[in-house]
């Protein structure tokens, strides 16, 4: 079974003032996932944590590994930059959480090593959009 959670956070909007629009965060959220899992409205901090817990790969496969300082992971690259491939390796250079990492990014050219700082995990670059491609990594696919 695939999984895919998402959790949104419940804004109210209120009366404007002075002309300008307001909104509220109402400390409530939910969480949905393509399994079939819908938590409703429920505290902020809950939905946090069972957003959290939910599986994010399809049962059975071997839990994900924690990134760690030397660890290769892939990025997304500028192809005219990286010999015309849009993937890049990374090496981990610092671990801010089990998704959160700085890296440098071995292209495939002669450039040096390209700093990247807080790049979050994500499980595929395929489908992320452009704008945020470069401030992504991925575990290199298992072969
Ligand atoms: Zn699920």
């Amino acid at each position: 079974m695939m999984h895919d959670p998402t959790l949104v956070v419940e804004i109210r909007e209120l009366l404007p003032e002075d002309g300008w629009a307001r909104y509220e965060d109402t400390g409530r959220a939910t969480v949905a996932c393509s399994c079939g899992l819908n938590t409703g409205w429920i505290p902020k901090t809950e939905a946090a944590r069972i957003a959290q817990d939910h599986p994010t790969a399809p049962k059975g496969t071997a839990p994900m590994p924690q990134p760690s300082i030397g660890r290769i992971v892939h990025v997304a690259a500028d192809p005219s930059m990286n010999n015309g491939a849009d993937i890049a390796p990374a090496v981990i250079t610092r671990v801010w959480s089990d998704t959160v990492v700085n890296v440098r990014v071995l292209l495939d050219g002669d450039s040096a090593p390209q700093w990247r700082t807080s790049l979050t995990h994500t499980d595929t670059l395929d489908d992320v959009a452009d704008d945020v491609r470069l401030s992504r990594w991925t575990w290199p696919p298992r072969t």
